[in-house]
């Protein structure tokens, strides 16, 4: 007889958890089921370098969940009773050029208009309206993030209805280089807010990404860039002792296999290793568009279809994490502490070839270096006076020289590590106490949700984006054809990143079980 329960979810990556720890709140019975042995999927610390050194194996920066109301009316106590704790450093970001320039974040406009004024006074002035228009549109992209998307229909025909939605879809529809050379004359500030908004996978070159500056200056400028004390992995903890705090269970080392449909429903989980769950009211599933078709049987074959075409980025990333005896000395000096830190060349043009090359199958030149020492603003990471690093850059999945990752990968991390030494004077062996280098074949190694090394799932584009995200049959959250079936991922609206967006998959559930899902958040 299968074990049965009210509510399971395939994987506990902070989506699934989130969904979970929601439907826990309201009394379900919550099983779930992770394949690895370790808990969070993109959210998770680990012990990877050396003794006493916690490095987030994936995400670090806790940016776009700071509006969910998760954390800001705290709905299921994660900070007041389960002891999640954030910092939110002064400057979220810093730009740091080949030549010693740097160009700051911060949370404090004035303090960004006067680093901006270093480089361009007109650019500075411009920068002020481009903030105001940040904020502006903050409230509005806001309400979209943590619940189920606006059909797309419907919410272009909203925008029409006013001058300043029809200037939001406008600005939707630029590229960040269209976006940013009309505001702004001078080249490395261009540059500046370009890296920032290509942190989503996407070249500055890239039509439809417009709004990307818009939206990271406003969480930015509003919330700053949120620092788990502890790690990454801290929030996963948190979700983990809700859900257990309602009498839920969450379980490693369980390899789902499939989801059991009967009649067009979803009744529970079948695992590889043989073993059946029932669940009464519904599966949340973390499962790729590409795996749709091989674990939920008896879809439509054009659903199937549409979910193994979508498109994954050509960017795989690829990461170093890193023990350091001291903590990083940038040579354009002390003042680089921010949390994301982009090391760019002197030239934007420069900076676009090497987007260019991934599109062509090729490696960037020069590296696009971001990195973060969390040890910084954090020193509970490492012992007493030493450090952490996070570096990351985007390579090919597929090497044009048909060369193995797994052989390469080392050669890769030396080749970054090399070329950061033109901006920082002690990452070489004589401070790099241990390293751990993840290629983009590992990346999909430990989430399926980061295929090809693609940290999104799937590409953020245009036509697979809010409801139609990942293709415009599953971009509800639910599946046709399969009743009870709830899914979460970054492959989802509204994309990859720390968001907390399995809630919207919550509100799905409540929906269909009449549930009042605006009653929750009551347990403080
Ligand atoms: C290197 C890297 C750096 C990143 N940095 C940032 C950052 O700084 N800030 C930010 O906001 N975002 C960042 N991201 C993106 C972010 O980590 C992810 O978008 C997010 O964690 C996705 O969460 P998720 O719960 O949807 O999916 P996942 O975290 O992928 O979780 C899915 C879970 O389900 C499990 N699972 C899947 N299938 C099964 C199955 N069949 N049976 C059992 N378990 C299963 C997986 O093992 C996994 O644990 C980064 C991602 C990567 C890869």
């Amino acid at each position: 007889m299968a074990e049965s329960w009210d509510v399971i979810a395939i994987g506990s990556g902070h989506n699934g958890l989130v969904a979970a720890a929601y439907m826990a709140q309201v009394g379900k019975k919550v099983l779930v089921l992770e394949r690895n042995a370790w808990h969070g999927g993109g959210v998770v610390t680990r012990d990877l370098t050396a003794p006493g050194f916690r490095n987030d194996l994936h995400s670090m920066a806790h940016i776009f969940i700071q509006g969910n109301p998760l954390l800001k009316n705290d709905d299921l106590c994660l900070k007041s009773k389960f002891g999640l704790r954030y910092v939110f450093p002064e400057m979220p970001m810093m730009s740091v050029f080949e030549d010693g320039t740097t160009l700051g974040m911060y949370r404090d406009r004035e303090r960004t208009v006067a680093d901006i004024a270093k480089f361009s006074k007109k650019d500075a002035e411009a920068f002020r309206g481009f903030a105001d228009m940040a904020q502006t549109f903050l409230p509005m992209i806001q309400s979209q993030l943590y619940s189920p998307p606006v059909p797309l229909g419907a919410s272009y025909a909203l925008m029409d209805q006013s001058r300043e939605g029809r200037e939001m879809w406008r600005i939707m529809q630029l590229s960040c280089h269209d976006l940013l050379t009309g505001l702004f004359e001078n080249e490395k500030v261009i540059m500046h807010f370009g890296r920032i908004a290509g942190e989503n996978l996407v070249s500055p070159d890239e039509k439809s990404t417009g709004m990307g500056p818009f939206v990271f200056v406003g969480f930015l400028e509003a919330y700053g860039i949120g620092v788990p004390v502890g790690g990454s992995g801290k929030l996963t903890d948190a979700l983990i002792a809700s859900i257990e705090s309602n009498g839920g269970k969450v379980l490693a080392n369980v390899d789902v296999a499939r989801v059991t449909v009967k009649n067009g429903r979803a009744m529970g989980v079948a695992t590889r290793d043989g073993r059946e769950y029932a669940a009464k009211d519904g599966v949340i599933g973390a499962i790729h568009p590409h795996l749709l078709g091989k674990m939920v049987p008896g879809l439509d074959p054009a659903v199937v279809h549409d979910a193994e075409a979508t498109q994954i980025s050509e960017m795989g990333c690829i990461t170093i994490h890193a023990a350091l005896n001291e903590p990083l000395k940038f040579r354009a000096g002390d003042h680089v502490k921010a949390v994301m830190i982009e090391l760019l060349p002197n030239s934007y043009n420069a900076l676009r070839k090497s987007f260019d090359n991934l599109r062509y199958g090729g490696f960037t030149d020069p590296p696009l270096i971001g990195l973060g020492s969390l040890t910084m603003h954090d020193p509970s990471r490492a012992p007493a006076g030493k450090a952490t690093m996070h570096v990351w850059d985007y390579v090919p999945y597929k090497r044009a020289d048909g060369k193995n990752w797994d052989t390469e990968k080392k050669a890769y991390a030396e080749h970054m590590l090399a070329h950061m030494g033109k901006y920082i004077s002690n990452v070489g062996p004589e401070n790099i106490v241990a390293y751990h280098c993840d290629s983009p074949l590992d990346m999909e190694r430990t989430s399926p949700s980061f295929m090809h090394g693609d940290l999104h799932g799937v590409a953020s584009t245009t036509y697979q984006y809010g409801a139609h995200r990942p293709t415009p049959d599953l971009g509800m959250n639910v599946v046709p054809g399969c009743d009870r079936l709830y899914l979460v991922g970054p492959f989802q609206h509204p994309g990859g990143g720390v968001f907390g967006a399995g809630r919207a998959a919550a509100m799905r559930m409540c929906e269909d079980l009449k549930i009042d899902f605006d009653k929750i958040g009551v347990r403080k």
